[in-house]
């Protein structure tokens, strides 16, 4: 229908359609390797470094993240999404379902967030596990205990083996292996885990 051009029109109703508007958008998942992706991204878009003398754009503290903007501090929370425009003038903290609901997401990067957050979990649950048993027995975790636990939580897998993975593989060098050729267990990250955990920096550098 052709809009109407008498003044009367403007004084009626009309219906709009939302201009598509492209962004970028990470998830918030509250942990610190997490928030320190999120906060260099924002803090580059934003233009904004650590040599100038103006409080950054967003900061993380004791799982929060607060942006800050024209309309005060703006709060997210573990699950949200935050969006960038494209002009990276404005972020905003959108929760999880609103999100959905607002953006096509590309169906290769939901997987990924998907498979992303599913690997961190079974990383907190093993570390969930090896906190609550220092805080019980609190002493020295034990090493067997450790890697029955990593099994359990998703995080190491057990491959039987009969001969050596390869001669960089721990089980060729750390007396696994017997020469005698009976089987026994590689322990060994599934792969997802592998890449997260060549993410994270270990205390005293990076894991491989
Ligand atoms: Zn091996």
């Amino acid at each position: 229908m052709t809009p109407s051009t008498t003044p009367a029109a403007a004084l009626a109703t009309i219906t709009v359609t939302r201009k598509p508007v492209q962004c970028e958008a990470m998830q918030f998942l509250a942990t610190y390797d997490n928030a320190e992706r999120i906060l260099s991204w924002m803090n580059a878009k934003a233009g904004w470094t650590r040599d100038m003398l103006t409080d950054p754009p967003v900061t993380y503290y004791y799982g929060q993240l607060t942006i800050r903007s024209d309309r005060g501090d703006l709060h997210a929370v573990m699950g949200d999404w935050v969006i960038c425009t494209e002009s990276g003038a404005t972020f905003q903290p959108i929760p999880d379902a609103m999100f959905r609901s607002l953006y096509d997401i590309p169906e290769d990067a939901a997987k990924a967030v998907a498979a992303g957050r599913d690997t961190l979990t079974k990383l907190a649950t093993f570390g969930a596990r090896c906190l609550i048993e220092s805080r019980r027995e609190l002493a020295d975790l034990d090493g067997g205990w450790m890697q029955d636990t990593a099994v359990k939580c998703g995080v190491l897998i057990e491959h039987v083996m009969t001969t050596p993975c390869g001669p960089s593989c721990r089980c060729a060098t750390d007396g696994a292996f017997e020469a005698d050729g009976d089987a026994f267990v590689c322990y060994r990250y599934p792969d997802s885990v592998r890449e997260l955990v060549r993410e994270i920096p270990a205390s005293g550098g990076r894991t491989a």
